[in-house]
C-alpha cells in the first residue's frame, strides 16, 4: 500500500481523492514524493504507511517484509530517494502502531502508557519510559514523539520517569 493511489504514483498526477488527502493533511507532499519514487522502484509490489520529517532526517514506516525491497539492491533505492529528498531517510517496519512505538523505543522499556484527558477536549496518549534507559535510544525523544504523533494520529507526550 501507498499513501496515495497505485495511478497517482504512476502518473505522478494526484486524482480527486489523493488531492483531497493532501488538502486534509492526512498526507504529506513528502509522502507523495516518497510514493512517486517507490512505485517506480517495486511497481506497486511494495510500499509505506507513512513519511514522517524530524528534521535532521525522514522516518518510513513501512511493513517488515518490505524493509530489504524498500533499500533495493545494494541500497540503490534508498540512495536514489535520499538524493530526491535531500536527506538521510530511516527505513523502519512494524506490523501494527503498536509495535513500530516499541521499535521505535527499544531498547528502552516503557513503564507505563495512559490516556491524558485535557480541559479542551483533546485526548493526548502519554507513554512514559524508564529514566535509565534514556542514553540507549536510538532517536532523540523529539523525533520519537514526533514519528508516534503521526503513527496514531493523536498527540503524544513521551514522558521519563
Ligand atoms: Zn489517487
Amino acid at each position: 500500500m501507498l499513501p496515495i493511489c497505485n495511478i497517482c504514483a504512476k502518473t505522478k498526477v494526484l486524482c480527486a481523492s489523493c488531492e483531497t488527502k493532501l488538502k486534509n493533511e492526512e498526507i504529506s507532499e513528502l509522502d507523495v514524493k516518497i510514493a512517486q519514487m517507490m512505485y517506480d522502484f517495486g511497481k506497486g509490489e511494495f510500499g509505506f504507511e507513512k513519511a514522517v520529517d524530524v528534521g535532521d532526517f525522514v522516518v518510513v514506516l513501512t511493513q517488515k517484509e518490505d524493509i530489504g525491497k524498500i533499500i533495493g539492491p545494494g541500497g540503490e533505492n534508498l540512495r536514489k530517494m535520499e538524493e530526491s529528498v535531500g536527506t538521510h531517510i530511516k527505513i523502519m517496519g512494524a506490523s501494527s502502531a503498536e509495535e513500530m512505538i516499541y521499535t521505535l523505543i527499544f531498547p528502552a522499556n516503557i513503564v507505563s502508557t495512559s490516556r491524558l484527558y485535557l480541559a479542551d477536549g483533546r485526548v493526548i496518549k502519554k507513554i512514559t519510559i524508564n529514566k535509565n534507559d534514556v542514553d540507549k535510544l536510538k532517536m532523540d525523544l523529539h523525533s520519537i514523539k514526533k514519528i508516534v504523533s503521526n503513527l496514531l494520529h493523536t498527540d503524544v507526550e513521551i514522558v521519563v520517569g
